[in-house]
């Protein structure tokens, strides 16, 4: 089973490669953001713990995560599942990436190939600026360069951390406490220009995954 982690700033086109892989590949895809939203609207004890986390554009903590993780990645394991998985923004802190080493290793598991999906502070902001959620299944859509069709624009939602203010904010904390995994993952790091369109990225990143298919 093959692990793949992408990180990289908001904006960046990591949950659209990662929807990819996951249609053409046969891979899980896991967000931890997505997983965080949704015990958001259910309005679970941990969702109402974490939401105003994410609003303000902070990071929750660790030990949250990692127990997310760990609960999540014994459900994709278990039985004869061998699809690979994808985590799309996790990990992104150094202690949340040796915690993932520890859940891995205790499976005879680790990360075989990172990917860094990156993206200036301005390219994110203009991204984020125009980005709308269909809020009934997660799908990304930009008011420009990926318009929603006429029958999903009254699902679309602005997300609240997707403020500009709170942009710069998480770009910040990603400088920080996410940057540091390029250094971390050296030795099995693929860098993706994430400056281009939806399609160049695409491609680039379509290149990458070929080269090393045979491998998976
Ligand atoms: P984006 O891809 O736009 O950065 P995500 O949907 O991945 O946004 O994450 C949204 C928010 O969820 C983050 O700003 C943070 O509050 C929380 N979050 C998601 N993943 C993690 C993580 N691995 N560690 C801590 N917080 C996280």
């Amino acid at each position: 089973m093959k692990i793949f982690v992408f990180f990289g700033p908001a904006g960046s086109g990591k949950g659209t490669q990662a929807q990819y892989l996951k249609s053409d590949h046969g891979f899980h895809h896991l967000s931890t953001g997505d997983m965080l939203r949704s015990e958001v609207n259910s309005n679970s004890d941990l969702g109402n713990k974490v939401k105003s986390v994410i609003d303000s554009g902070n990071l929750v903590t660790d030990e949250i995560i990692l127990d997310i993780i760990a609960k999540n990645i014994s459900t994709l394991t278990s039985g004869n599942d061998h699809a690979g998985i994808v985590f799309d923004g996790f990990p992104r802190t150094i202690a949340q990436a040796n915690g993932f080493d520890a859940i891995l290793s205790s499976m005879n598991l680790s990360v075989d190939q990172a990917f860094l999906f990156d993206l200036s502070l301005e390219a994110s902001l203009d991204r984020i600026a125009g980005r709308r959620i269909d809020s009934r299944n997660n799908d990304v859509y930009h008011i420009n360069s990926n318009p929603a069709p006429e029958s999903v624009v009254p699902f679309l939602i602005h997300r609240d951390d997707d403020q500009p203010e709170k942009v710069t904010h998480r770009y910040e904390l990603y400088k920080q406490q996410t940057q540091p995994l390029v250094e971390f993952y050296s030795d099995r790091l693929i860098t993706v220009d994430c400056e281009l369109t939806i399609s160049q990225i695409h491609a680039q990143f379509d290149q990458q995954i070929r080269s090393f298919e045979h491998k998976f």
